[in-house]
C-alpha cells in the first residue's frame, strides 16, 4: 500500500465490508507478428482501499486507468497477480471458482453493456432467476421472486417471459441490476452502468441504483470515466491513474477542492450548470495522451502531463498520504493543491 494507513470510509470501529490491500494485476505483454512478446502490463498496481457496509466508492478515470480490472478482481472474475481482497471477514484473494460460488449471492456485478451481458436467447424469467436455481431455489419460487425483483427495478412483471431485445437499453439494464440484487447482495460492483445509455436515461438509472441502495442496504464500488455521474452516487470517490489511485476521499471535500493535479485538470473539464460560472472557470487541459502501462514514466507517473511538474517529479514517486490536517483524504503528489 501506498499510504501509512488504509484509505477507508468510517465504519465506526465495525470491520470494512470489503478491505482492499496492495492488489495489483499484471497481464503478459502481447506477442508482435514475429513472435516476440511484449513487456508486461501493470494494469492496476499496488491499490488500498475499504468500503463500510452500506457506503459507495466511486472510481474514476481515464479509459485504461485500470478501474475495469480493478472491478472484475473485486468479484474475482480475475484473479490478482498480488496484494489481497477481504470480503465479509473472509480472504477471497485466491479463491476457486467453487469456493466463490457461495459468496457470490452477496457479491454481485452490473455490466456495462446491459445487452451484450443479457443471454439473448434467454427470458427474462430466466435471466434473473438464474443465479436463485444455481443457489437450489425451486423453479417456480425463483419465477416469482423475477417477478418480484422486476416490479422493484420499474419493470412490468407482465413481461417476464419476454427476450432481451424487446427492451430498451435502459430497460435492459434494470434487468442486469434485478440480476444483481436476485440473491440479496450486500455489495454490488457497478462497472460503466450507464455509460452505454442516452443521457436522460442515465438520470433514471442512478436514481434507481440510488434508490435500491437506501431501501436495501447496498454498498457500491461505482466505476465510471463520468465525474458528473460519480458525484451523484457516491460517498467517497478515488481517483486513479495508470493504475494507481492518486487521490481518495470523501465526496465533497474533493469535488469542491481537489488536490491532486489530475483530479483539478478531470474536474476543470466537468461542464456547470450555471453558464456565467462556466465562463469564468479555468479549464485545465492535459498534454497528450496517458502513457502506456506497459512502460510507466519513472518517478510519479503523471508528471509527462502535469502542468505543476518539477525535478523532483520525475525521479521520485510520490506516496498516497494525507495531505492537510484535519482531511481524512489522501493524494499522491508531492506538491499538493492548497
Ligand atoms: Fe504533478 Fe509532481 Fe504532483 Fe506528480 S508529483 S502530480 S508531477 S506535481
Amino acid at each position: 500500500m501506498d499510504a501509512a494507513a488504509p484509505v477507508g470510509g468510517d465504519a465506526g470501529g465495525v470491520p470494512p465490508l470489503l478491505s482492499v490491500r496492495d492488489l495489483a494485476m499484471t497481464f503478459p505483454g502481447r506477442r508482435s507478428a514475429t513472435g516476440r512478446r511484449g513487456a508486461p502490463v501493470r494494469a492496476v498496481d499496488g491499490l488500498s482501499f475499504d468500503l463500510a457496509a452500506g457506503e459507495t466508492l466511486g472510481l474514476v478515470g481515464e479509459s485504461g486507468c485500470g478501474k475495469s480490472t480493478t472491478g472484475r478482481m473485486l468479484v474475482r472474475l480475475l484473479e490478482p497477480t498480488s496484494g489481497s481482497i477481504t470480503f465479509d471477514g473472509k480472504d477471497i484473494t485466491h479463491l476457486s471458482q467453487s469456493r466463490m460460488r457461495p459468496l457470490r449471492t452477496r457479491l454481485q456485478m452490473v455490466f456495462q453493456d446491459p445487452h451484450s451481458s443479457l443471454n439473448p436467447r434467454q427470458t427474462v424469467a430466466r435471466i434473473i432467476s438464474d443465479p436463485l436455481l444455481v443457489q437450489g431455489w425451486s423453479a417456480a419460487d425463483a419465477r416469482a421472486r423475477a417477478a418480484e425483483l422486476m416490479e422493484l427495478v420499474g419493470l412490468i412483471p407482465e413481461h417476464i417471459d419476454r427476450y432481451p431485445h424487446e427492451f430498451s437499453g435502459g430497460q435492459a439494464q434494470r434487468i442486469g441490476i434485478a440480476r444483481s440484487l436476485a440473491t440479496n447482495p450486500r455489495l454490488v460492483i457497478a462497472d460503466e452502468p450507464v455509460s452505454a445509455l442516452d443521457v436522460s436515461v442515465q438520470a433514471q438509472i442512478v436514481n434507481l441504483m440510488e434508490r435500491l441502495r437506501r431501501e436495501l442496504g447496498l454498498a457500491y464500488v461505482f466505476i465510471a470515466h463520468d465525474l458528473s455521474v460519480v458525484k451523484r452516487v457516491s460517498d467517497r470517490v478515488a481517483v486513479m491513474y495508470l493504475g494507481r489511485i492518486v487521490e481518495i476521499g470523501d465526496k465533497r471535500e474533493l469535488y469542491e477542492r481537489p488536490r491532486h493535479p489530475y483530479t483539478r485538470a478531470l474536474l476543470s473539464a466537468v461542464p456547470l450548470p450555471d453558464p456565467a460560472a462556466e465562463r469564468r472557470r479555468e479549464r485545465i487541459t492535459l498534454l497528450g495522451d496517458p502513457p502506456s502501462p506497459a512502460a510507466p514514466p519513472p518517478g510519479c507517473s503523471f508528471h509527462p502531463r502535469c502542468p505543476k511538474a518539477q525535478e523532483v517529479c520525475r525521479t521520485e514517486r510520490p506516496l498516497l498520504r494525507i495531505a492537510a490536517a484535519g482531511e481524512r483524504r489522501e493524494v499522491a503528489c508531492h506538491f499538493p493543491e492548497d
